[in-house]
This record gives structure tokens, C-alpha cells and sequence, in this order.
């Protein structure tokens, strides 16, 4: 067969590079190595893990929140097998749903491994080692990420275990080790919080979260001490790990210089993932690698070789799912001669914990580090109506504008709903708003967004009108 572009990797990046492509008018294929469509991101990532966060929620919620709400449960018990068969069946409806766009799309689906025999000749093998060659005028490399493993920490995938492992556990977790407290440790570390799990977050940095604004990560961690009751070893470099029966032991190096160990019955190594490329062949087509097993590519996403383009986990920037959808896209449209354009500064960034962390474009330590004049606006969600009745008052909205011009530089949230909330900011920040065309904006009262508003009113000339 041939086609003008085939896409190797049918994660969020892939799947919707290939349905643009179709859009525009291309003839499309997309190699999947796997038996099902959707990569990690709804395979083992983001949908998995959002099933989850939001049934252990609900959990939390009838433990602990349900009685002051006047709903009294007797005999409330987890069923974590139950969970897991739900989260599987999240994960079922939507693979079915990317298969359909396939279909609907006309797009050829390869199961087996993609790789190259040249530049334009693709060799697919099944899972079964059947072979067979396909010829492309263009490709888009899709291959995604992997977890980082680091040699001192044996991951046995069964004590010892990634995130993957960490979505199927057939058990709640009585002392949960995180190693690594950046976003995937703290909502997979939330879920079995919730469920009854003591949870360790074990940290080399001294903050959590630290690339977000830094003000976001004190505040999540003040709550979830306060709210799940995390605790934090910030400042601490992990040495090892090793299982004894069914018990894990980490050693860890403390601040002062010495050694700590923690024992726990799970240990989830969340220190980071890689870029995908094994098996890809890109020597045969020529194609050269970037700095940490990055795919290099120019500004248009193309890599050194013409025609052979690489998104998403496996090129720079931020490992997310959105960020390689839009990358899909752009790639796509540029194969027809449109001019599509990415704001990598407005690509938002959330934790899905509760309260929810969301953050886009500058953050203080930024501005400050480059010099540049800001003012900057917080609302708080306990002086919000709306979030009064719902009992959810932790957390803010910050809102940084340029000291003369009032232009939005950046906004920074945690509170409730703030992984949608934080949609609004990226508006915005798009259409070059100042805090004070927000602020004069009707936001509908009782909602979250007031807080929005607030933190905008803030900034332009600190005249919030609830604070
Ligand atoms: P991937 O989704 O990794 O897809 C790559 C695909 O390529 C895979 O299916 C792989 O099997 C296939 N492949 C690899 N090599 C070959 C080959 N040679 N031939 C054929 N197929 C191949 N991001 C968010 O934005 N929001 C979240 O809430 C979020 N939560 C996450 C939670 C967890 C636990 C994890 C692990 C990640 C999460 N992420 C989240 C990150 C997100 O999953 C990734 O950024 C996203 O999946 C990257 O998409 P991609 O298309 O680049 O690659």
C-alpha cells in the first residue's frame, strides 16, 4: 500500500495527527503496536488515572464529607476490584470510540511495530512476527514515553512499581512510598490517600510540583497533609529499595546528610518519564536523535530528514497529552501548505488532585528571574459563595499582569474545577486580554469563575470586590 503520510503511534499525538490529516484531504495510516488504539494517554495515563482520582473522590467524599452534608451511610467499604473493572471499562469505550474515527476517517490501522526499512518504506510487525511493508510519501514519528527507571530502583512491577501497575493494584496499599513528587506521585498517591492508604512522598527537590508557580505547590501540600494525610520528605535523595516479602524498604539521603528508610508495603517510582524510540529503525531513514533521547526537530516539527516529522512525548516540551494533540494537528496542516502556529507558553499545565492545580503561562519565579515589572492579583476560595456550599474553600487564584500595560502574563489556580477553570485563562492570555478586561467580563454567579474575576479585579487595581 501507499500513502501520503502514515503516523507511527496512536496515542493522543498520533490518532488525531492522523484524523487532520484525513481532514485535509490526505490518504492516512497509523501503525499501533499494541492491540488497541489510544497510547498511554488512554491506555495507562491520563483516563485511567482520571477514573480513578474521581471514584476514590467519591469515596473521600462519603467518608468524610457526606455527614455535614446531612447523608448518612452505614457500612461503607471500598470495593477496589470493582474500581479497577470500571476504570478498564472507561478505557474500553474509548479505545471502541478512536477505532470508529479510524473508520470514520478512512484511515488504515496497522497493529505491529513501525519501523524504518527507508525513508519512505515502513515495515509493520505483528505481534504474531508477521511482516509487511507499507510506502509513505510522508511520516509523523508518535512514539510517546516510557517511565523512567533509575538502576538503584529495581522496579519488580509488583512491590516496586510504576505508574502503570500503580492503576491495577489488586489491593489498597497500607503505607504507599511515592518516589517523586511531581504530578503523576500525587494523583496516583491521592487515589489510595483516599482509599485508606498512608501515603510518603519521598522528593530530591524541595518543593512539590516544582515547575509550577511555587505558591501552588506549598498550598496542595498544606492539604493534602491537612486533607489525606500525606507526608512529605522534601530535600531527600533516594539511595535504594529493596523488597522483603511484602515489604518494600527505601533508603533515602535526608538534608542533614543521613540515611533514613522508609518501609511501606508498595513503592511507586514516578521520577519522570522518557522519550519511546526503540525499534523505530530511524538509523535506516536516517533520522537524528536530540539531546536525552529526544527525536530533534526545527520550529515546524520536522525532523532532519524532509517529510519525516516526530510530536509529543518523544520531541522537547511538556509531556502532555493536549500539547501533542496540537502538535498533530499543526504537523498535519503544514503537509497541505497552511500556516499553523503553537503558544508553547499557553499550554496549560494540571494536577488532578483535589483541590485541582492549574497553571498557564509565566510564573512569578519566571517574570522575576527575567526582569520583568508585574502585578499580580489572588483571590482566595474561601471568600467565594459558590465554593462555601460545596465545603471546597482551600486554595486560590493568582492572576500576574504586566506592571504598565495590564496584559495577563500568567495565571496560576488551586481550588475546585481549576483543570477547567484554568480554559478561561488560556483565552484569555490568547487574545492578549489585560486583567481588567477579565475583570469587567460577567462571570454568572454562584460559580468557581467568580474567583477568576476576583483575582483579575485584584490585579488591575487590587479593587476585588468580596476580599
Ligand atoms: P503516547 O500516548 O505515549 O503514545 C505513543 C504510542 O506509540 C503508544 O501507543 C505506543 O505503543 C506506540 N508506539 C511506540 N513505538 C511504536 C512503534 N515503533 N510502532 C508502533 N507503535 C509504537 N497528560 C495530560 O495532558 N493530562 C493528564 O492528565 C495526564 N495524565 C497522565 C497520567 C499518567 C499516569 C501518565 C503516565 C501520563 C499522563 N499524561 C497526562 C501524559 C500523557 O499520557 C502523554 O503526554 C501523552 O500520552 C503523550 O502522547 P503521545 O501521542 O506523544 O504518546
Amino acid at each position: 500500500m501507499k500513502y501520503d503520510v502514515t503516523v507511527i503511534g496512536s496515542g493522543p499525538g498520533g490518532y488525531v495527527a492522523a484524523i487532520r490529516c484525513a481532514q485535509v484531504g490526505l490518504k492516512t495510516a497509523i501503525i499501533e503496536k499494541y492491540s488497541v488504539l489510544g497510547g498511554t494517554c488512554l491506555n495507562v495515563g491520563c483516563i485511567p488515572s482520571k477514573a480513578l482520582l474521581d471514584s476514590s473522590e467519591h469515596f473521600h467524599n462519603a467518608a468524610h464529607t457526606f455527614k455535614t452534608h446531612g447523608i448518612e451511610l452505614d457500612n461503607l467499604k471500598v470495593n477496589l476490584e470493582q474500581m479497577i473493572s470500571r476504570k478498564s471499562g472507561v478505557i474500553k469505550s474509548n479505545n471502541d470510540g478512536i477505532a470508529y474515527l479510524m473508520k470514520k476517517h478512512k484511515i488504515d490501522v496497522y497493529n505491529g511495530l513501525g519501523s524504518f526499512v527507508n525513508k519512505n518504506t515502513i515495515k509493520v510487525t505483528g505481534q504474531d512476527g508477521q511482516e509487511q511493508q507499507i510506502e509513505t510519501d510522508k511520516t509523523i514519528i508518535a512514539t510517546g514515553s516510557k517511565p523512567v527507571n533509575l538502576p538503584f530502583l529495581p522496579v519488580d512491577k509488583n512491590r516496586i512499581i510504576t505508574s502503570t501497575e500503580a492503576l491495577s493494584l489488586k489491593e489498597v496499599p497500607k503505607h504507599l512510598i511515592v518516589i517523586g513528587g511531581g504530578v503523576i506521585g500525587l494523583e496516583l498517591g491521592s487515589v489510595y490517600a483516599r482509599l485508606g492508604a498512608k501515603v510518603s512522598v519521598v522528593e530530591y527537590a524541595d518543593a512539590i510540583i516544582a515547575t509550577m508557580d511555587r505558591a501552588l505547590g506549598k498550598e496542595l501540600q498544606r492539604v493534602l497533609k491537612k486533607t489525606l494525610g500525606f507526608e512529605f520528605f522534601l530535600g531527600h535523595k533516594v539511595t535504594g529499595a529493596q523488597v522483603e516479602g511484602d515489604t518494600v524498604k527505601v533508603t533515602a539521603e535526608n538534608p542533614k546528610g543521613e540515611t533514613i528508610t522508609f518501609e511501606g508495603d508498595y513503592c511507586l517510582v514516578s521520577v519522570g518519564r522518557k522519550p519511546y524510540t526503540e525499534g523505530l529503525g530511524l538509523e535506516n531513514a536516517g533520522v537524528q536523535m536530540g539531546e536525552r533521547g529526544m527525536i530533534a526537530v526545527n520550529d515546524h516539527l520536522e525532523t532532519n530528514v524532509p517529510g519525516i516529522y516526530a510530536i509529543g512525548d518523544v520531541v522537547r516540551g511538556a509531556m502532555l497529552a493536549h500539547k501533542a494533540e496540537e502538535e498533530g494537528v499543526l504537523v498535519a496542516e503544514q503537509i497541505v501548505g497552511q500556516k499553523p502556529h503553537i503558544n508553547y507558553n499557553l499550554i496549560p499545565g494540571v494536577v488532578y488532585t483535589w483541590p485541582e492545580v492549574a497553571g498557564v503561562g509565566f510564573t512569578e519565579e519566571q517574570l522575576k528571574e527575567r526582569g520583568v515589572k508585574y502585578k499580580s492579583g489572588s483571590f482566595p476560595f474561601k471568600a467565594s459563595g459558590r465554593a462555601k456550599a460545596s465545603m471546597d474553600t482551600d486554595g486560590f487564584v493568582k492572576v500576574l499582569a504586566d506592571a504598565q500595560t495590564d496584559e495577563i502574563l500568567g495565571v496560576h489556580m488551586i481550588g475546585p474545577r481549576a483543570a477547567d477553570m484554568i480554559a478561561e485563562a488560556v483565552v484569555a492570555m490568547e487574545f492578549r486580554a489585560s486583567a481588567e478586561d477579565v475583570a469587567r467580563m460577567s462571570h454568572a454567579h454562584p460559580t468557581y469563575t467568580e474567583a477568576m474575576k476576583e483575582a483579575c479585579l485584584a490585579a488591575t487595581e487590587n479593587r476585588a470586590i468580596h476580599i
